[in-house]
């Protein structure tokens, strides 16, 4: 779906409630944890689902106005579980131009990210709902996510042991990043998703990438890889739901990790659709 598909038609203004840096102030990407207050909001929200954030203009190109969309990153109810505020998890982005090599900053991950506590941020939405959470327990889930795509999955978890207390079947979240440090929800600063360790199902998979200061992608083909006999195990079990988010060119080393697996890239083309048509494979990709 393009954005300009999307319902911006009844704009609802939240406020900024707490803007918290989850990568070191010394390191290069910004990532930020932001949770908005929605005071009698009309809607309700789900795990999987996004917002989308409105930025206040005058905009370029005479264009009515600048949406982009952010996955929500906690489980329904907030982050507090009080009902009255969502979070998700921005980076500060920048274009490059190609032919001079300048550096553009990306205008609703800046305004977002220079935004302070008390500041209005209009929201619309929530939109889709890409990754539903099995009523079933005892259905394995394997998780791959790149970057802020992070984002869906720790609400995803937090849901899932929150509501479960004990999941029953495997949990497995392949999280990529280009250093340890970017490690969102996973690093020295917050570790959000490490509070979860502790359950028996659960289990977390770092990939980085090898080269990280010539922006290769993650690592998450060599992950996939050293965990392949479980992986395909789970793939070819029914009680197995696959989901995959973040960037798409991270997550095209997902694919090259699978490939491996299957044996050719023939064979996972072929194994992903089975998934596809079975239900039991969803994606949330964004370039
Ligand atoms: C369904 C969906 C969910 C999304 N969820 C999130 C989310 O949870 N967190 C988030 O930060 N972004 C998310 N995005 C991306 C987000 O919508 C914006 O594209 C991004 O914030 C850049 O917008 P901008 O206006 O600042 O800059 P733009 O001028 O639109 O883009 C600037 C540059 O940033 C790159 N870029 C976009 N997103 C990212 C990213 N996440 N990491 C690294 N580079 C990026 C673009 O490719 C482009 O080169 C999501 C996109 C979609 C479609």
């Amino acid at each position: 779906m393009r954005l300009s598909d999307y319902d911006v038609n009844k704009p609802y203004t939240t406020t900024l409630v707490s803007s918290e840096r989850i990568t070191p102030v010394n390191w290069e990407a910004e990532v930020r944890h932001l949770v908005l207050r929605l005071p009698n909001a009309p809607f309700e929200y789900v795990e999987g689902q996004s917002i989308g954030v409105l930025v206040p203009g005058p905009h370029e190109f005479g264009n009515a106005h600048h949406l982009r969309l952010y996955s929500i990153a906690n489980p329904r109810g907030g982050d507090d579980g009080r009902g009255d505020t969502i979070s998700i998890c921005v980076r500060r982005c920048f274009s490059i131009d190609e032919i001079s090599g300048e550096r553009y900053p990306g205008r609703a991950s800046n305004f977002l990210c220079d935004a302070n506590p008390g500041d209005p941020v209009q929201i619309t939405g929530p939109y889709g709902n890409a990754f539903e959470i099995p009523i079933s327990n005892d259905l394995n889930l394997l998780m791959v996510g790149t970057g802020t795509g992070i984002a869906p999955f720790r609400a995803f978890v937090k849901r899932i042991y929150q509501r479960h207390g004990q999941w029953k079947g495997k949990v497995r979240l392949f999280y990529g990043a280009k250093s340890g440090v970017e490690m969102l929800y996973l690093n020295d600063l917050r570790q959000d998703l490490a509070l979860y360790y502790d359950q028996a199902s659960f289990k977390a998979f770092e990939a980085i990438s090898s080269r990280p200061h010539y922006d290769a992608p993650p690592d998450l083909d060599r992950a996939i890889v050293e965990n392949g006999a479980e992986i395909w195990e789970m793939v070819q079990d029914p009680k197995t739901m696959v989901y995959v988010a973040g960037l798409r060119n991270a997550a095209q080393k997902f694919e090259a990790g699978m490939e491996q697996l299957a044996g050719s890239p023939e064979a996972w083309e072929a194994a992903k659709a089975a998934l596809i048509a079975e239900q039991r494979y969803a994606e949330l990709l964004y370039d």
